[in-house]
């Protein structure tokens, strides 16, 4: 049996991160009560995000594309510093980072964490587009940089990469660093400011 469609679309939104029932059912009442142009305007967005969103293949940011290209701008970059990969979460946390002017290497975006006790991580991470892209950097590729959360799930998504990626750390002799004091704990980056961010990079060990 389906819902009906406002129950369905309560549904739908409670999906998205940080959106409770009641929450949910108020963008549905929002959506029922204003004018049709916002919801035109809506449903076009919603089907471009699927026809002009790209995924950069490197480091997997969602970016909105031409299709003349196919990776996102920063890994078309060549000027960058291509000794440096900061791995992050997801891509909300770029900003913080890129505000923060510090940083002039290349990323890759894990698109979650591993949480504690988690019996597949492989599934939440993006490891093997990660793996193969160090692969694909060897001689160039000096230091891997973490950059994650520091709660329970970040340090347990640390320790999974530390294994994870050992032994390409061991063959390309590379220096695996976190980003360091300043950093309080429960600190996610997304809302951390760049002069925190700034000091936590130069802190790096
Ligand atoms: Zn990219």
């Amino acid at each position: 049996m389906s819902l009906d469609p406002i129950n369905e679309l309560a549904e739908l939104f409670r999906r998205l991160p940080g959106i409770g029932p009641r929450q949910a059912k108020r963008f549905v009442y929002y959506l029922l009560n204003a004018d049709p142009a916002t919801v035109t305007k809506l449903t076009d967005l919603l089907g471009r995000l699927r026809s002009q969103v790209k995924q950069c293949p490197d480091c997997q940011i969602y970016f909105a594309s031409d299709n003349k290209n196919e990776r996102c701008i920063t890994c078309r970059d060549t000027t960058r510093d291509h000794s440096l990969l900061m791995i992050m979460e997801k891509d909300v946390d770029l900003e913080p980072m890129r505000r923060a002017g510090v940083y002039s290497g290349y990323y890759f975006f894990l698109g979650g964490l591993v949480p504690i006790l988690d019996k597949e991580p492989a599934r939440r991470v993006r490891l093997a587009a990660l793996l193969r892209l160090i692969e694909s950097k060897n001689k160039e590729l000096k230091e891997i940089i973490i950059a994650l959360a520091t709660n329970g799930e970040g340090e347990n998504t640390v320790d999974y990469l530390r294994q994870s990626l050992k032994s390409l750390v061991e063959k390309y002799d590379l220096k695996l660093s976190l980003l360091g004091r300043g950093l309080s704990t429960n600190s996610e980056l997304e809302y951390t400011d760049p002069e925190t961010i700034s000091y936590a990079f130069k802190n790096r060990g």
